[in-house]
């Protein structure tokens, strides 16, 4: 079942020329949608090609996407990503029409990427994280557990996950505070609260739902993977010194709520079409729910890079998308099974990506082994994330052209004092 149209087309060209370099994370077959503004203005809807924007706000605004009702008029994607799924295919035939080397008018509103500033790319209401990449959890289960019993029983059955928080989603580029919390080692007899001494990131791949479900009323697989509207990068920012006194009974809480950052361009799931790929083998037979008949893992390379304050970056790790063990629909159908409602804008984090080489695991809990085996960086080395550290995140399918993500980054700023008298 291909859904491949003109769209897709490798040989496409545009007629702004920096979508035709070959680097480049936005040729005229991405398209990405994303939330901007310029000049102080408000925020404004756009897609990004090559090093410009194309201002869907204004371009509506004036007639040229041929929308009867207004969809790109209010400062977020939303209203869009609730249209039938038959809406985002249309609308992206049009843009890349407007945008084609053979256009007959060249007269659209664009704006330098350089000119803009990034937000939000939707209203996210409700942010789960999920827990799908298997070597990840035979890592995690391994360090803390028992390495020949690092799976638990429900993992090869369940896409486990858990209910984050979205009011601390955020804009790639927003600065991220050291988390205060409760901290107690195993030789200590009480605990006591501080800044975590073990903040760390995670490398995932984030979902936005377009088409949400009724309560009540659960999707297949094949259901969800059509109602996913697009993808970004995710780092989903973790204390794991807080994690480990907390989790238990219920699970993260504190530890992973203090912040979450995406990338502010969303990839498509129509531009993602020619890089969908199988998942890999099953150990046990799925679920009827949870079973795909179309390959729906994305083949998508994921690498961080690491930079002390006033110090260049440098990669620590290059991983990829299409090891999860679930995919993001497969994510979306478990989500949905009890009849929980999802709705338009919400996000699912794939949960940190780690391949089996080391250098393609997605954490510093990972590739330092929490924190044994430090990593060299830029005029140091880091067992966990220091004050001042940015974390940046690139990802892009490679195939007959190149399909970006742009960047997801952010900054560790200190923490703030403990509230409350001193003891
Ligand atoms: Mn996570």
């Amino acid at each position: 079942m291909s859904r491949l149209d003109e769209t897709h087309d490798p040989g496409r060209r545009s007629w702004i020329e920096s979508a035709n370099a070959p680097g480049t994370d936005f040729p005229v077959q991405n398209l990405p949608y994303g939330v901007f503004s310029h000049g102080g203005g408000p925020c404004r809807v756009g897609v990004a090609i090559g090093d410009m924007i194309l201002d869907l706000t204004a371009a509506e605004g004036q007639g040229r996407l041929g929308t009867g009702q207004p969809v790109f008029d209010t400062g977020s994607l939303n209203r869009f990503m609730a249209r039938p799924k038959e809406e985002w295919t249309s609308m992206r035939r049009r843009i890349a029409a407007l945008l084609d080397a053979a256009a007959g008018t060249r007269d659209l509103p664009l704006v330098a990427q350089a000119d803009a500033v990034l937000h939000l790319p939707a209203e996210i209401r409700g942010f789960t994280d999920f827990y799908a990449s298997r070597e990840h959890a035979t890592n995690v289960g391994s360090m803390f557990r028992d390495p020949a019993n690092a799976l638990l029983p429900n993992w090869l059955h369940v896409p486990i996950g858990y209910n984050g928080r979205a009011s601390t989603v955020v804009v790639s580029g927003t600065p991220i505070t050291r988390p205060l919390g409760q901290l107690k080692g195993p030789e200590d007899a009480a605990p006591r609260v501080g800044p975590t001494a073990k903040l760390d990131f995670e490398v995932e791949l984030g979902a936005l739902v377009g088409t949400g479900n009724a309560m009540g009323a659960p999707m297949s697989a094949a259901e969800a993977w059509e109602a996913i509207f697009g993808y970004v990068l995710l780092n989903d920012w973790s204390a794991r010194d807080i994690q480990v006194w907390e989790y238990q009974p219920l699970g993260p809480f504190l530890s992973k709520a203090f912040g979450t950052t995406i990338s502010p361009w969303v990839v498509t799931r129509d531009a993602l079409e020619p890089f969908r790929v199988p998942p890999p083998e099953r150990a046990v037979p799925l679920l009827p729910y949870l079973r795909e008949e179309t390959p729906n893992n994305l083949d998508i390379v994921i690498e961080a890079e690491l930079a002390p304050e006033g110090r260049a970056g440098r990669r620590i790790l290059r991983t990829n998308a299409r090891w999860l063990y679930y995919s993001a629909a497969q994510q979306l159908a478990h989500h949905t099974l009890s009849g929980c409602a999802m709705e338009t804008g919400d996000l699912l984090g794939s949960g940190t990506i780690s391949g089996e080489a080391r250098e393609s695991w997605g954490s510093l809990l990972e590739l330092t082994w929490n924190g044994r085996d430090p990593l060299d960086v830029e005029g140091g080395r880091r067992a966990f994330l220091e004050d001042g550290d940015s974390v940046t995140l690139r990802g892009h399918c490679d195939g007959p052209y190149r399909i970006g993500f742009g960047t997801c980054a952010g900054t560790i700023r200190p923490a703030p004092a403990a509230p409350g008298p001193r003891d």
